[in-house]
């Protein structure tokens, strides 16, 4: 099994043709049977001698009581804290967890080592970068992107934020495990780099449009883990390890991709507002969390969906979309809307607005003239997009999740996060476009009526 596509990027520097020196300090991937064996050896090449572990009761079974034992063979000592997993659900990432972590903290420790990928992998991360000290993570599951992030997304007074955090320094994954992984997990993580086909485009959108500063070389390298990832679906619907491997070095690129452009433009558009939208309904609601990256799989139909219409659309009347700006929904208004949709999360969202200014006139009035010029290189760009019909499928392979209803998201929910999911946060995406060229809310209503109709 080789790891090709990421062993130039690893511990990487180079001056790019975008005129920018990219730079990733993650440096050992390990992805070999047996993997967690050569832990006792990193740590000692690294010079760390006393590792505090943390794991949860699923993962501790899973690879956290394997490495102890090859801890405690090598007479490596260390410490392990194993937070009780919940009987029906999954941990949460939030205060309740990290405080468990900290109380059991190992003051002597001078790595932390997460086992676990998603919940287990954000605590960790957070808790090293609180305690200042460097963090290793041994996976369990390639189910979501964020094997290798220097950000934790963390739950705080029932809200998502996301939190400054320890990138790891090494990243150690035995097949065998990561393949024995629920197809429910593999298909998360599938889906996650499939949303990146959206993400590319909206980044591109935003270089068109904004001028936002874009590269060629990391979007490349994004696009070809994606393709492989496409290619490699069947493979992953029978837990086929070549697949699984695939899986894993695109989950790790997407995190490398981040480090290149020092922010997540490279992995993270409108189809991941869907996935952050609806997972904070769930959170006010108080009902089970959903895998992100099923959410996310979700979200890239619908947003292709939007790339479709634009490729189909005929050009906008310009002069009539500038006429009617003042008819548009007054700053009351959206307001009013973001405290039905937002909830207690609205503060946030409004002061945003105060900040960015998406929605004003005078920065409409800006993007429409730069539409009107660059039309055509905009239609260009959306008929690059696959067909979401195309990412249905392929979900479908998977038995993943594809439609709002299959994983519980009510069409009120649907309408909203295609109409307001632009609002949290300041990027510019096909929402933003399409609200643009005032068809967002004529749009969000087709989608609805065609992937929401089981309600
Ligand atoms: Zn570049
Ligand atoms: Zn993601």
């Amino acid at each position: 099994m080789q790891n090709r596509s990421i062993e130039p990027y690893l511990n990487s520097s180079f001056e790019c043709e975008c005129g920018r020196t990219h730079k990733s300090l993650f440096a050992h991937y390990i992805f070999e049977p047996g993997a967690i064996e050569r832990l006792p050896a990193l740590l000692a090449r690294l010079g760390y001698r006393r590792p505090f572990l943390i794991s949860d009761t699923h993962t501790h079974a899973i690879a956290g009581r394997q490495a102890e034992e090859i801890l405690q063979r090598a007479a490596v000592p260390f410490s392990s804290h194993v937070l009780k997993s919940p009987e029906n659900s999954d941990l949460a990432a939030d205060e309740h967890a990290l405080g468990s972590i900290a109380m059991a903290n190992d003051k002597e420790a001078d790595i932390i080592i997460s086992v676990g990928t998603g919940t287990i992998n954000d605590l960790g991360r957070y808790f090293s970068y609180i305690t200042g000290r460097p963090f290793l993570l041994i996976a369990t599951a390639p189910s979501m992107d964020g094997l290798v992030s220097g950000v934790a997304p963390l739950i705080f007074h029932n809200m998502k934020i996301t939190f400054p955090a320890q990138e790891p320094l090494a990243l150690i994954c035995d097949p065998d495990i990561m393949a024995a992984a629920p197809l429910k997990m593999l298909a998360a993580g599938a889906a996650d780099i499939l949303g990146k086909y959206n993400c590319l485009l909206d980044w591109k959108l935003s270089h068109i449009i904004n001028d936002e500063y874009y590269c060629d070389t990391i979007a490349g390298i994004m696009r070809t883990a994606v393709d492989q990832t496409m290619d490699c679906a069947g493979g992953l619907a029978s837990h086929d390890r070549e697949a699984v491997s695939v899986l894993t070095q695109a989950l790790v690129l997407s995190g490398i991709a981040m480090d290149f452009s020092g922010n997540s433009r490279p992995a993270s558009g409108a189809e991941h507002h869907q996935s952050h939208y609806w997972e904070m309904q769930f959170l006010f609601d108080n009902t089970p969390a959903v895998l992100h990256g099923t959410k996310v799989g979700i979200g890239t139909v619908l947003m292709l969906e939007l790339y479709n219409e634009l490729a189909r659309m005929n050009r906008p009347d310009f002069a009539r979309l500038r006429a009617e700006i003042s008819s548009r929904p007054s700053m009351d208004e959206w307001e009013k809307e973001m405290r039905r949709c937002y909830r207690e999360g609205a503060e946030g969202i409004i002061e945003l607005e105060k900040t960015s200014g998406k929605n004003a006139p005078e920065g409409l009035l800006r993007r429409l003239a730069v539409i009107e010029e660059k039309w055509e290189e905009i239609k260009a760009l959306a008929a690059q997009a696959p067909l979401a019909g195309e990412i249905y499928h392929v979900l479908e392979t998977m038995g993943a999740a594809r439609r709002p209803a299959d994983v519980g998201i009510p069409r009120e929910y649907v309408r909203d996060s295609i109409r307001f999911g632009k609002e949290l946060r300041d990027r510019y995406t096909i929402l933003q476009l399409m609200w643009d060229i005032g068809a967002l809310d004529a749009s969000a209503e087709r989608l609805v009526e065609k992937y929401c109709d089981e309600q």
